[in-house]
C-alpha cells in the first residue's frame, strides 16, 4: 500500500465482534483474565491497549518504520527515548535550532542527571559529526527547524554519523524530530535516520484538540527497550487521545497539501510587502536551502516565519490585530495560528542563545491553516497595517 492508503486503512480493520467499520475506542484500564495469566494479550492499559496499538501500527506504516510507540506528549516521547538509551556520562550532539521544550529538557532535566549536550549552529553534516566523541549516543536534529525553518540534510548527516559510529565502535542513534514536515512530506527513516520523533499534537492530530507524541524506528531491539521504558516510566496516552490522533492521521496527506498551498501563497505575498524585514519559507527561491528542500521534501510545509520591521512593538501590534490567525502556542492545526517565539514557545532559551539563532524580538511564526487563502491574506493585511 502507498502511504496515503496506509494512513486511511492501517489499524482500522472492522471490529470482529460487531462488524463496526470503525473499531471501538477501548476505554478500559484493565482486562478480565480467564485464569491468572490467561488473557488475550492485554493485561493493563499502561502496558497495552488496542486503541493505542491501532494508532501505533498506523504511525509505523506512514513513517516507513517497523514499529512505533505513542506517548502522552511529544516531550514524553523524547524523555522516554533518552531514558531508554542514555546513561549518565553520555552525550548528545544537537543542531541548536530546536523546539524550546526539547532544549529545556536537555539543559534543565538531563544535564543535572549527568547528560552533556553539545550544540552546533552549522548545518554542514561534517560540522555536526565533528562534535561526536566517545560518549556520544544520540545525534538530535529537527528539519525544518522551529522557528527559523533551516534544513538539515538527513541523508548527509546519517552518513557522517554512521562513519563516526564505526570509528567509535558503538551505535549512535540519529534522531529526527519530524513534527514540522510530517511523513506526508518527508520520511527520515528512508533517508538513513534511526529514530523519528513526533509531537502528534501538531499536524498528525491536526485539529488542535489533543496532546500526544510518538517514536518510530526500524530496530526491533531498540523498540523493545523503548516499550519497556515506556511501561516502566508510564508516559502513555489515553485511548480517547489515541483515537483522536488516529482520526487526524487519516486526512494528513490531504491537509498537508492544503497547508503547503496556502503557505506558499502567503510567503509570496509577505515577500512583496514592505513591512517585513525578512520572510522565511523553504519554498521561496531565496531560501538558502531551497534546493535541499526540493530534494528532501515533497512539499515545503505549512509554517512561514516573518520578521517585522519595528521589533517587539510591531510584532505585538501585528499579532493583536490579526483575527483569523489566533495568537496561540502550537501549530499544525486546520486553523491558522500566530506565535511570538521569543515570548512564547522559546522563552525557556536564554536570550543570547536564541538571538544567535535569529529568534529576534520582531520575529513571528505563522502556522498557516487550511482556511480560504484570500481570507487569510486579508487578515494579514489588516495586521500588517496595524503593525506599521
Ligand atoms: C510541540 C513540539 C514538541 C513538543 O511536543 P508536545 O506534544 O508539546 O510535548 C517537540 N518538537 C517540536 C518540533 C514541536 O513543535
Amino acid at each position: 500500500m502507498k502511504h496515503a492508503t496506509q494512513a486511511v486503512h492501517v489499524g482500522q480493520d472492522p471490529d470482529p465482534l460487531t462488524g463496526a467499520t470503525i473499531p471501538p475506542i477501548h476505554l478500559t484500564s484493565t482486562y478480565t483474565q480467564e485464569a491468572p495469566g490467561k488473557h488475550k494479550g492485554y493485561e493493563y492499559s499502561r502496558s497495552g491497549n488496542p486503541t493505542r496499538d491501532a494508532l501505533q501500527e498506523c504511525l509505523a506504516a506512514i513513517e516507513s518504520g517497523q514499529a512505533a510507540a505513542s506517548f502522552g506528549s511529544g516531550l514524553s516521547a523524547t524523555s522516554t527515548l533518552f531514558q531508554a538509551v542514555l546513561q549518565p556520562g553520555d552525550s548528545v550532539v544537537a543542531y541548536s535550532d530546536m523546539y524550546g521544550g526539547t532544549y529545556r529538557l536537555l539543559e534543565q532535566v538531563f544535564r543535572p542527571w549527568g547528560l552533556q549536550t553539545r550544540y552546533t549552529d552549522e548545518t554542514d553534516p561534517a560540522a555536526i559529526a565533528a562534535l561526536i566523541d566517545d560518549t556520544t549516543r544520540i545525534v538530535w536534529l529537527e528539519t525544518p527547524t522551529n522557528p527559523m525553518l533551516r534544513l538539515l540534510d538527513i541523508a548527509g548527516v546519517a552518513e557522517a554519523v554512521s562513519s563516526q559510529a564505526t570509528k567509535h565502535g558503538h551505535k549512535i542513534w540519529l534522531t529526527v524530530d519530524n513534527t514540522f514536515a510530517t511523513p506526508a512530506l518527508q520520511r527520515p527513516l528512508e533517508l538513513g535516520a534511526d529514530i523519528v520523533v513526533h509531537s502528534t499534537t501538531k499536524y498528525l492530530g491536526g485539529h488542535s484538540d489533543v496532546i500526544g507524541g510518538a517514536l518510530i524506528a526500524n530496530d526491533a531491539e531498540l523498540m523493545e527497550k523503548i516499550l519497556f521504558t515506556q511501561n516502566a516510566v508510564g508516559a502513555v496516552p489515553g485511548p480517547f487521545d489515541c483515537y483522536l490522533t488516529h482520526r487526524g492521521i487519516k486526512t494528513l496527506h490531504v491537509r498537508m497539501r492544503a497547508h503547503c498551498e496556502n503557505a506558499m501563497r502567503i510567503a509570496s505575498w509577505c515577500a512583496e510587502q514592505s513591512g517585513f524585514e525578512q520572510v522565511i519559507y523553504p519554498g521561496l527561491p531565496d531560501h538558502p536551502q531551497h534546493d535541499l528542500a526540493g530534494r528532501q521534501m515533497s512539499g515545503f510545509g505549512g509554517i512561514v516565519t516573518v520578521v517585522l520591521k519595528g521589533g517587539l512593538d510591531a510584532a505585538g501590534r501585528f499579532m493583536s490585530a490579526a483575527k483569523l490567525f489566533a495568537c496561540a502556542e502550537s501549530l499544525g492545526g486546520v486553523e491558522s495560528l500566530v506565535n511570538h517565539p521569543a515570548i512564547m514557545t522559546h522563552a525557556s532559551m536564554p536570550r543570547e542563545f536564541r538571538e544567535r539563532l535569529g529568534v529576534v524580538d520582531g520575529l513571528v511564526r505563522l502556522s498557516v491553516g487550511i482556511e480560504d487563502c484570500d481570507d487569510l491574506i486579508e487578515d494579514l493585511g489588516v495586521a500588517l497595517a496595524a503593525a506599521t
